[in-house]
């Protein structure tokens, strides 16, 4: 058996003794390091200032003797053994000593039984000591479980066993013993009775645990609903844990409805937007075909007020044409399906760049792009998005070379494209409105439009999942982003959703 260390404080006046003492514990394999003290006063600042493993104490130490000795360590608290050892001293006197709380006595003539009672009463300790600990431990959890905002129960055999304060209140109850006791069964409607019985007490046998919703009934007989875990303890306990979510379940109805009028009031001005723009473009080719007629037949024949009117007519008919058709593809794009493909956006820029070869070599324009990635995206919409962004950058600007320069990064499943350019910029306080439709900061006769382009490239990002906004100063140029979830989230989005 390896030696072990043991701190002994020895209340003992004779050095003799002591040493006795301390040779028949190295005997037992212990490792003893000791201080003997004879002095209530040091006995004190001893058991006060370093860790013992035991007290031994001789019974006749002159002003020590063991009874005081064992009442001053019982006031310092320590649970370690204190063991007593005496000469010739009665029977009577040693039962006293274990009365008072010493775990043994032995006689000082035959201290062979010292190690084996000293690591007894070390076993002891340390049980104690684990008990201890265990109620402590208890404790905090009892003192957790009653501060907890959810109902707790532990049930046996139908009844409650356990319940803490908030399942006494979520149930409508003010007092424990209106329910300990009671089963649970008058908790719940009878139809939700039938339903734990049937279906979710047989299931907790293999799976331990169930957590879902029920319909439960307070004391004054109204019912709420609950959400509800059940768990399967030992010695056949079961655990609930409960909170009413009677409120959540409203708001979440309340927001599906409010979402479904809104899907179906959207849906309704799309249709509106689509018909209205698409049924006035006859009667508007009409009348700037005819006021174009009369402009060729009659111009010069009537007074020039008369031919200024007719012009206003054919500029009016050729801007709304303009206006509605734009209006047509605006509404165009929230009604078709989305066709995702893999989309290289760096080939829908290079193509763009011939597409818009005329504006760039008129307007003496700078194009240029890097990273940009192959994104799963619907190709006809990638294309509408960034020739309207490019036009823009080309359309707002002033320098003698209107640059554009297209970027991406990727961060956290999500690609972020930029187009900066080095145009007249916009006043941060417009941010927001230039994507709203018909929205425009300038005059037609300073830059020709309509408007629409921003709102159609929200539509367009906002379908694909992701975002658009413009970070500007005006006279400083633009950077429009807009994010697009890489192609593994919309992958596994439209797996999720088909
Ligand atoms: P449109 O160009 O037909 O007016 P848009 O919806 O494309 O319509 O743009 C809305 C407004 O946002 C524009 O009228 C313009 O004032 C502003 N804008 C758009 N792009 C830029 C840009 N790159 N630089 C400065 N202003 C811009």
């Amino acid at each position: 058996m390896s030696n072990e260390p043991l701190h002994v404080l020895l209340i003992e006046d004779s050095e003799d003794d002591a040493r006795l003492v301390i040779r028949e514990l190295k005997r037992g394999n212990f490792t003893p390091d000791w201080q003997r003290v004879q002095s209530e006063a040091i006995l004190r600042t001893q058991l006060k200032t370093a860790a013992w493993d035991v007290v031994i104490a001789d019974y006749r130490v002159p002003e020590l003797e063991a009874p005081l000795a064992l009442k001053i360590f019982q006031q310092s608290q320590l649970d370690i053994p204190f063991i007593v050892v005496s000469g010739a001293i009665g029977e009577k006197v040693a039962v006293e000593m274990m009365k008072a709380g010493a775990h043994d006595y032995l006689m000082k003539d035959d201290l062979t039984r010292l190690p084996e009672a000293v690591r007894r009463e070390l076993r002891e300790a340390k049980v104690r000591q684990q008990h201890r600990n265990a109620e402590i431990l208890i404790r905090r959890q009892l003192a957790a479980m009653e501060a907890a905002i959810d109902g707790i129960a532990i049930l046996q055999a139908d009844h409650h066993l356990y319940m803490n304060h908030s399942y006494l209140k979520l149930f409508g109850y003010d007092q424990l013993d209106e329910l300990t006791g009671q089963s649970w069964k008058c908790l719940y409607p009878s139809k939700m009775v039938d339903r734990f019985e049937n279906e979710i007490f047989p299931k907790l046998e293999s799976a331990l645990s169930w957590q879902g919703e029920a319909i439960a009934t307070r004391k004054d007989g109204t019912t709420f609903v609950l959400e509800l875990s059940y768990t399967l303890a030992g010695g056949g306990e079961l655990v609930a844990v409960c909170r009413d979510i009677t409120e959540r379940k409203q708001s979440e109805k309340k927001l599906k409805q409010l979402n479904a009028d809104l899907m179906r009031s959207n849906q309704e001005l799309e249709q509106f937007a689509y018909v209205a723009s698409h049924d006035l473009q006859e009667p508007l080719r009409k009348i700037r075909n005819f006021a174009e007629l009369l402009a060729q037949n009659y111009q010069g024949q009537m007074d020039e007020r008369a031919d200024r009117y007719i012009s206003y007519v054919t500029e009016g008919a050729t801007r709304m044409q303009a206006l509605i058709s734009d209006l047509l593809s605006f509404s165009c794009v929230g009604r078709a399906v989305l066709n995702l493909k893999s989309t290289s956006l760096e080939m829908i820029v290079q193509q763009m760049t011939s597409d818009l070869e005329t504006v760039i070599r008129t307007r003496n324009a700078v194009i240029s792009f890097e990273n940009l990635p192959t994104v799963l995206a619907d190709p006809t919409r990638m294309r509408q998005l960034l020739q309207n962004l490019i036009s823009n950058a080309i359309k707002y600007c002033q320098a003698d070379v209107p640059t554009v320069h297209i970027r991406a990064t990727h961060d956290n499943h999500t690609w972020i494209i930029s187009v900066q350019d080095n145009g007249i910029g916009i006043d941060p306080q417009y941010a927001d409105r230039i994507f709203v439709i018909f929205q425009r900061l300038h005059h037609q006769k300073d830059y020709s439009g309509t408007g629409i382009g921003l709102a159609i490239c929200k539509k367009i990002v906002e379908l694909h999942g992701g975002q658009i906004w413009v970070d500007s100063q005006e006279g400083q140029g633009s950077t429009f982003s807009f994010t697009l979830p890489d192609s593994y989230t919309i992958t596994s989005a439209s797996q999720a959703s088909s």
